[in-house]
C-alpha cells in the first residue's frame, strides 16, 4: 500500500480548521466533523484525489457536502479559502501556540479571552508570574507543564547542527540495516543535502516487510518518545528534541522518493516545471507520460535525472542556485570530495590552547593519510588562548624541525593563527611571519566594529604580503553569535586581487565561509582552504563537514588550496 502525501496534506489542513474554529469558539459540531474527517482521510487506505473523482468524498465519516467541497477545492486550487479566512482573523502569536504540546485550542481561547495572551512570550512571562493557576481547571502544575513545554519547543525549533544529526542517522542506519528483507535505506532531507543545519532527520527505506522494520525502529534503544506509527510510518523523538521520520516506499518507485524527499523545495519545482516542458508530470510515485498517461517508475535517482536529460545533481548542489541550468548543458562542476583533501592547514597544539603535542597531531593527521599539517598557534593578543610571545615563537619553529625529523610521510608545517588587532595591524612583525611556512589571520576581538571598519581590518591583512589564509572570515557561531557586518564583496576582491585565500573553517559551529559566500569567493577566482581549526586529535576529523559547505559552494578540487601536493601547495604559498 503506498503512503499518500495528498491524504496527509489534505488531513493536515482539515486538522488545522478544527483547531482554529475551536480557538473561536465555534460550533462545536463543526469543530467534531472537521477532526474526524481528517482523522477519517488520514487513515485512508486509497488515493484522495481518486476518491474525489469518482464523487466518493461524502462516502467517508464526518466528510458532508460541506466538508467535500472544500477537500475539493483543495485539491483544484492548492487551498481553502475558508482556512485563509480563519488564519486571517487569528493573531499569529495565538496560532503558533497551537504547537505547543499539553496546550488544546479550548486551553488557549481561555487564556486568550481571561489574561489576553496572544503569544508565545506572553504566555511564558503569564506562567512565570502565576497569573494562570489562578483560572478555572489551572493549577502550579499546569504553569510549570507549559513552561516545560515551552522550552521544549523552542528547542525543537531551532535547527540542529548537521554534526549532531550525523550520529543520530548513523545509528538508526546501522540498527535498521541488520534487519531482514531492508533493502535500501537512506537519509533524505537537508541532511543529505549537506546544511549546516537540519530540521527533522527523514529517514526512506525500501522493504519486503515493511510492518517489521516499522516496529523495530519505534523499539530502538534510542527511542524517547513515539510521535506516530502506521504500517509503513513512523516518527519518534530521540535526544530530547531530534525528531526523526522513518517512510518505508515501495522499490519500484525508491529514485522518485528519494529525488522528492530529498528536496529542496524551490529545486524540485524548478524540476517538476521542467518535466512538463518535456512532457510529463513528476510526482514522488513515478514520472508520468502526459501524451498516454503511462506512468515510468524508477528505483534509481540516478535515473530520474538522467530522463529528463539532465546529468546528476548531486544532493548539495539542489539549492536553485542554477543548478539545473548547469545540468541541462552538462556543465555540473565536478565536486570535491573527503578523499581530495591532503592536508590541514589550520591547527592548534598545546603550545597555544590545544589539548595535544605537536607530534600526537602530526600522528593524528598521518593516520587520516594526510601529507601536511599546519601547526598554526595563536599570536600573542589572544591572551585567553594562550598565545605565543615572539621568542616561544622561535622556540616553535624549531621543535617543529625537529618532529619533521623524525616523521616520515608527513610534513608538519609551521604556522600560526596571527591575530588581525582592532586597528588593522596584525600581531605579530613582519619578519616573524616571514619565518612561518604559512600565515592564517584571524579576526578574534573587535567583532562588534561596523562594517566598514572590520572590512578594512580584513582588507589590510589580505594585503599583507606573508598572509596566506583569512581565517574564519565571518566570525559567525553558528546558533550562537551572529557574523559580524563584513563587506564581503568588497574582501574577496582583495583576496583575488592578492591571491589571499579564504578558509572554510570545518568546526561545526563555525562552517565559515559558508555555501554562499564560497560560491561567490570561487566565481571571483579566489582560492579556498577547508581547515579543521582542530584543537585535539579527534577534532582533525571535523573536516568532512567543510566538505560539505564547499560541496554546496560548488568548489572543485582546484579550488583549495589543501587538494595540492605539499609540493604544489608551497609553490602557491605566496614566500
Ligand atoms: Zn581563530
Ligand atoms: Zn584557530
Amino acid at each position: 500500500m503506498r503512503d499518500s502525501l495528498k491524504n496527509r496534506e489534505v488531513a493536515g489542513v482539515l486538522y488545522e480548521m478544527a483547531e482554529l474554529l475551536e480557538l473561536h469558539a465555534e460550533n462545536r459540531f463543526k469543530i467534531i466533523a472537521y477532526s474526524k474527517a481528517a482523522r477519517a482521510i488520514e487513515s485512508l487506505k486509497e488515493d484522495i484525489e481518486q476518491l474525489c473523482k469518482e464523487g466518493r468524498l461524502q462516502s467517508l465519516p464526518g466528510v458532508g457536502k460541506a466538508i467535500s467541497e472544500k477537500v475539493e477545492e483543495y485539491l483544484r486550487t492548492g487551498q481553502i479559502q475558508a482556512h485563509q479566512d480563519l488564519l486571517k482573523k487569528t493573531p499569529a502569536g495565538l496560532a503558533e501556540l497551537l504547537k505547543i504540546s499539553g496546550l488544546g485550542p479550548k486551553t488557549i481561547f481561555m487564556l486568550h479571552e481571561k489574561l489576553n495572551i496572544t503569544n508565545l512570550d506572553e504566555l511564558e512571562k503569564a506562567a512565570r508570574e502565576h497569573r494562570i493557576r489562578r483560572l478555572p481547571r489551572m493549577g502550579a502544575k499546569s504553569e510549570k507543564n507549559i513552561l516545560k513545554s515551552i522550552e521544549r519547543y523552542r528547542k525543537r525549533s531551532t535547527r540542529i547542527l548537521y554534526s549532531t544529526a550525523e550520529p543520530v542517522v548513523s545509528e538508526v542506519l546501522a540498527y535498521l540495516q541488520k534487519m531482514e528483507g531492508l533493502e535500501h535505506i537512506t537519509a533524505a532531507g537537508s541532511y543529505r543535502r549537506g546544511k549546516e543545519t537540519v530540521g527533522d532527520i527523514d529517514i526512506l527505506a525500501t522493504a519486503t516487510r515493511p510492518e517489521e522494520v516499522v516496529a523495530a525502529f519505534v523499539r530502538m534503544p534510542m527511542v524517547e518518545e513515539v510521535l506516530s506509527r502506521g504500517p509503513t510510518k513512523a516518527s519518534v523523538i530521540v535526544k530530547e528534541t531530534i525528531q526523526v521520520d522513518l517512510r518505508i516506499v515501495e522499490h519500484r518507485s525508491y529514485g522518485t522518493v528519494l529525488q522528492y524527499f530529498t528536496g529542496s523545495k524551490e529545486h524540485n519545482v524548478l524540476l517538476r516545471q521542467l518535466a512538463l516542458d518535456r512532457g510529463y508530470s513528476l510526482s514522488e510515485y513515478s514520472l508520468k507520460r502526459l501524451s498516454d498517461g503511462q506512468g515510468l517508475f524508477f528505483d534509481r535517482e540516478e535515473d530520474v535525472y538522467a530522463h529528463l536529460g539532465l546529468q546528476y545533481i548531486p544532493p548539495e548542489m539542489r539549492e536553485d542556485r542554477g543548478e539545473i541550468e548547469a545540468a541541462r548543458q552538462g556543465r555540473l562542476p565536478e565536486l570535491v570530495s573527503l578523499m581530495d583533501i591532503r592536508g590541514d592547514l589550520h591547527v592548534h597544539s598545546d603550545w597555544s590552547d590545544g589539548r595535544a603535542s605537536i607530534i600526537e597531531m602530526a600522528r593524528a593527521a598521518q593516520a587520516l593519510g594526510y601529507e601536511y599539517l599546519a601547526l598554526c598557534d595563536h599570536s600573542p593578543s589572544v591572551g585567553i588562548a594562550g598565545g605565543l610571545a615572539p621568542e616561544k615563537l622561535e622556540e616553535k619553529i624549531e621543535a617543529i624541525a625537529a618532529v619533521n625529523e623524525v616523521l616520515e610521510g608527513l610534513t608538519v608545517l609551521v604556522g600560526t593563527e596571527v591575530d588581525i588587532k582592532a586597528d588593522g595591524k596584525l600581531d605579530y612583525p613582519n619578519d616573524l611571519l616571514a619565518r612561518c611556512d604559512i600565515v592564517v589571520a584571524s579576526v578574534h576581538m573587535g567583532q562588534q566594529q561596523k562594517e566598514r571598519e572590520i572590512t578594512g581590518r580584513l582588507i589590510s591583512a589580505i594585503e599583507n604580503e606573508f598572509v596566506d589564509i583569512i581565517g574564519h572570515p565571518t566570525g559567525r557561531i553558528i546558533n550562537q553569535r551572529e557574523p559580524y557586518e563584513v563587506d564581503m564583496k568588497a574582501v574577496l576582491d582583495a583576496a583575488a586581487r592578492t591571491g589571499t585565500a579564504m578558509e572554510i573553517n570545518a568546526y561545526p559551529t563555525r562552517l565559515d565561509l559558508n555555501d554562499v559566500y564560497a560560491r561567490m569567493a570561487k566565481d571571483m577566482g579566489v582560492k579556498m582552504s577547508i581547515n579543521s581549526d582542530a584543537h585535539e586529535p579527534e577534532q582533525l576529523k571535523v573536516m568532512k563537514f567543510g566538505v560539505n559547505v564547499a560541496r554546496r559552494g560548488w568548489l572543485e578540487k582546484k579550488d583549495l588550496l589543501n587538494a595540492l601536493s605539499l609540493q604544489d601547495l608551497l609553490r602557491a604559498l605566496k614566500r
